[in-house]
């Protein structure tokens, strides 16, 4: 008889919570999760999930512009916001049905209530009390960050209102330029908004390959969004029911919405790590080893809450790999490295591994295999809409190190080319796979001529 009440408590029902709870209890752990707002966390219920249909709903007004170059007479198509909402939030609603399904038939408890450390091995959950647990995994993910000292940022909205807008403004200003600025740029002007996307840099994704940032910007300009680089806000206000952005560049904005993208902080706030002498970074995150160790004995820490790489299917392997070493004996780590991505812009964004800047900085020799062109999709009907696809070599050993795409099915193709790129693929490895034909992706295995390498 154990002398805790759990053997394992997980605090955040998020996906890599979920999955860690799940495994240990089908190996016959106890187990709790406990859960503050929904369970199924960031990625179900306000993040990769219902930015997925918002991407899906917004990418038929394109569509529909396309439609009419192949004989479909497509005008007059509306969308109502209201409906589609109603919809999504009743397919979130059922996803994290059965993400408590999935967790209740493998045995583990779901404790409503936000879950408080006192102690190494002790939780204070409000609503339900006081429990002890052999093994605690905090898992409790991130939070949208906003500037406080933004006048006026009280009436910007972050990403988690712009999921449940009561209607789509005429006009929105968009600040940032990560992933989740640049998808929702996307998202809104798909829909119909006049959206102006602005960032304080000088090209829209900081830390991609440099081609794919300045292409995807082009590319999401001639889709319709408006770019102002080199700029962020510096007040904002309300006028008469409009909102107004002043820039750091003296421009004003007016806006029906204004969303701030800038960022994303481990949620770490009133955890009580101090009282279970759990260490934190400057940034709140919690401070792991390569098995996910937090400082304090007993402890662990997966998903966003790390600030390592704050992805869904990241967070999903920590939490597995720990489960599989504390439940199963079978020591696993995880391993971040060539993790793929993608950013659901419009057109979207695939990649693996090293981008040109990274390599060149790494190694003494790189060669770049590039291509831009039209996919036959636009040809056919005169869309000037380009694709672009990458890949970066170590000369010397002919090792692929990077891979970077552009356009339609982006996200698909990379999740395929993270596998060769994973086993460490040489370029005629890589270039031995025959075309299908006919595809964007099958300019990746038929680059034959490298770019001219820079003057040295
Ligand atoms: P990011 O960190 O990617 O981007 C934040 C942006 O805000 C940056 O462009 C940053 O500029 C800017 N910024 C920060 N502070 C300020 C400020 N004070 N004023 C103006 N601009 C500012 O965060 P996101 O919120 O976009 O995304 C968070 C994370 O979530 C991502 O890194 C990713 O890991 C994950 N995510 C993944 C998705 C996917 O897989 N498709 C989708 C959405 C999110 P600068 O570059 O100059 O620092």
């Amino acid at each position: 008889m154990s002398q805790f009440d759990y053997d394992l408590f997980v605090i955040g029902a998020g996906s890599g919570g979920v999955r860690a709870g799940r495994l240990a209890a089908a190996r016959g752990a106890k187990v709790a999760v406990a859960e503050e707002y929904r369970v199924g966390g960031t990625c179900v219920i306000r993040g990769c999930v219902p930015k997925k249909f918002m991407v899906y709903a917004s990418e038929f007004a394109h569509y529909a512009h396309i439609a009419e170059g192949y004989g479909w007479s497509a005008s007059g198509a509306t969308f109502d916001w209201t409906r589609f909402r109603e919809a999504k939030d009743r397919e979130i609603a059922r996803l994290s049905g059965l993400y408590v399904a999935n967790l209740t038939r493998a045995g583990a408890q779901i404790i409503e209530g936000r879950a408080v450390l006192t102690g190494p091995n002790s939780l204070e959950v409000a609503g339900y009390g006081r429990v002890t647990a052999q093994r605690i995994l905090i898992a409790t993910g991130g939070r949208p960050w906003k500037p406080q000292d933004l006048p006026g940022v009280e009436l910007a909205i972050t990403s988690e209102e712009a999921f449940d807008l009561p209607a789509l403004p005429e006009r929105m200003v968009i600040v940032g330029g990560g992933f989740i600025a640049v998808e929702f740029a996307g998202i809104f002007n798909g829909l119909g908004v006049d959206v102006t996307l602005v960032y304080r840099g000088d090209q829209i994704l900081r830390g991609f390959d440099e081609d794919i940032r300045s292409h995807l910007a082009a590319e999401i300009q001639r889709r319709g969004v408006k770019l102002v680089l080199g700029a962020h806000p510096v007040a904002i206000s309300d006028r008469e029911g409009d909102l107004q952005c002043r820039l750091s560049d003296g421009q004003v904005l007016q806006a029906g919405q204004i969303m701030l993208a800038t960022g994303r902080k481990p949620h770490t706030g009133g955890l009580g790590l101090e009282a279970a002498g759990v260490g934190t970074g400057p940034n709140g995150a919690i401070k792991v080893d390569e098995w996910s160790r937090t400082s304090a004995p007993g402890i662990w820490a997966v998903g966003d809450v790390t600030d390592r790489i704050n992805l869904t299917p990241v967070a999903i392997r920590e939490g597995a790999a720990f489960a599989r070493t504390e439940f199963y004996d079978q020591p696993t780590r995880f391993d971040h490295e060539a993790v793929a991505s993608a950013v659901f812009s419009q057109p979207p964004v695939g990649t693996v591994g090293l981008t040109e800047a990274e390599a060149r900085a790494a190694l003494p020799n790189i060669d770049v295999y590039r291509s831009r062109f039209r996919p036959m999709k636009e040809t056919f009907y005169g869309g000037q809409e380009q694709a672009l696809v990458k890949l970066v070599v170590d000369a010397d050993s002919q090792r692929v190190l990077g891979c970077h795409v552009v356009g339609p099915d982006a996200p698909e193709i990379i999740q395929m080319a993270a596998v060769p790129l994973k086993l460490g693929v040489t370029k005629a490895q890589w270039d031995a796979a025959c075309a299908v034909h006919p595809t964007l992706a099958e300019e990746l295995v038929t680059l034959s001529e490298p770019v001219p390498r820079p003057a040295a």
